[in-house]
């Protein structure tokens, strides 16, 4: 198979705009598609801080190669990349070690975040307190607070997330199956800044995950291929299964739940529509209520008899 734009060798298809590419014009349309992200999601950007999320996975460490890709001629612009330590054993370790490297090799300061010294617990340690309760839940509250907080002490302002097409559009589906508008207006990327919240940006939103993985492996990026042994419990599942399938049959799927979001979004829904959200009155950050998700997770752990020190 040959490529779209030249002689050479195709290495990926792309059913959904019927092309397929050689290396070189497969990372070129890699790299042209999140700078026109950053120049979508980030107007008028005049400088300052950018942290990125970095877990050590594929996503995360294009995101970062391609940030720093991106604002490298830019002296204005600050790079910091934030890991987050769930404390999940066998599988955070490692993913970590490869986003050390990864930061190490771009030149990027790297801070990592520990849930066991902010929060007095871990995720392995609430999976046991709350085994009615899938770890995902609590896992991802507490990372994007922790994440939020660390963007937030790290003077950034804006947080870059890894999150590809595949991710979004499972997403979408999930926010609309259930009926939670509320976070479907909220979802990143941020056209508005919300109160407490660092705005949170998606360069990866219109790279298919599969082509994530494809740059990540030829520009030899460091990352961990590993699995967290608690994902397997995640509703993600189903709607990663449904949208690959919808995407399989009808391709184009990702791009239009994507396209349904913003329309939806900039027609009908304004973030200010909703719920101002309030300050929790133990941790200070956002809430819709009187305590925030991730200290009413926290405070579940306490009860189930673990000594927790809550925030
Ligand atoms: S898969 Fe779930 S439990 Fe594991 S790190 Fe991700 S959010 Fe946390
Ligand atoms: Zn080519
Ligand atoms: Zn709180």
């Amino acid at each position: 198979m040959r490529c779209s734009t030249c002689a050479g060798e195709a290495i990926v298809d792309q059913p959904y705009r019927g092309a397929h590419l050689c290396d070189a014009h497969f990372r070129a349309s890699v790299e042209e598609r999140v700078r026109q992200e950053f120049h979508r999601q980030l107007p008028r950007f005049g400088g300052g801080t950018i942290a990125v999320a970095l877990s050590g996975g594929k996503d995360s460490a294009v995101a970062l190669a391609l940030s720093e890709r991106y604002f490298r001629r830019r002296p204005n612009v600050r790079l910091v990349a934030l890991s987050v330590d769930e404390g999940v054993r066998d599988y955070r370790s490692r993913t970590l070690a490869a986003a050390t490297t990864l930061a190490e090799r771009l030149g990027v300061e790297h801070r990592v975040v520990r849930a066991a010294e902010e929060l007095g617990t871990t995720t392995d340690r609430a999976s046991a307190d709350l085994p009615g309760t899938v770890p995902c839940s609590f896992c991802g509250v507490w990372r994007r607070q922790l994440l939020n907080r660390a963007a937030r002490d790290a003077g950034a302002d804006v947080l870059v997330l890894g999150f590809n097409l595949d991710d979004l559009a499972q997403t979408v589906l999930m926010n609309l199956v259930r009926g939670d508008l509320d976070r479907f207006v909220r979802m990143a990327p941020h056209r508005t800044r919300q109160p407490g919240l660092i705005p949170r940006i998606a360069p990866l939103a219109s790279v298919p995950e599969r082509e994530v993985f494809l740059y990540a492996h030829l520009a030899t990026l460091p990352f961990d291929h590993g699995e967290c042994p608690h994902a397997e419990r995640a509703s993600r599942n189903l709607f990663r299964e449904v949208v690959w399938q919808l995407e399989e049959q009808l391709p184009g799927t990702r791009q239009s739940l994507l396209r349904t979001h913003d329309r939806l979004v900039d027609r009908w829904l304004r973030t200010d529509d909703l719920v101002a959200p309030a300050r929790c009155r133990a941790c200070g950050e956002p809430a819709a209520g009187d305590l925030c998700r991730a200290c009413e997770y926290l405070r579940a752990v306490r009860h189930a008899g673990e000594g927790v020190t809550a925030p």
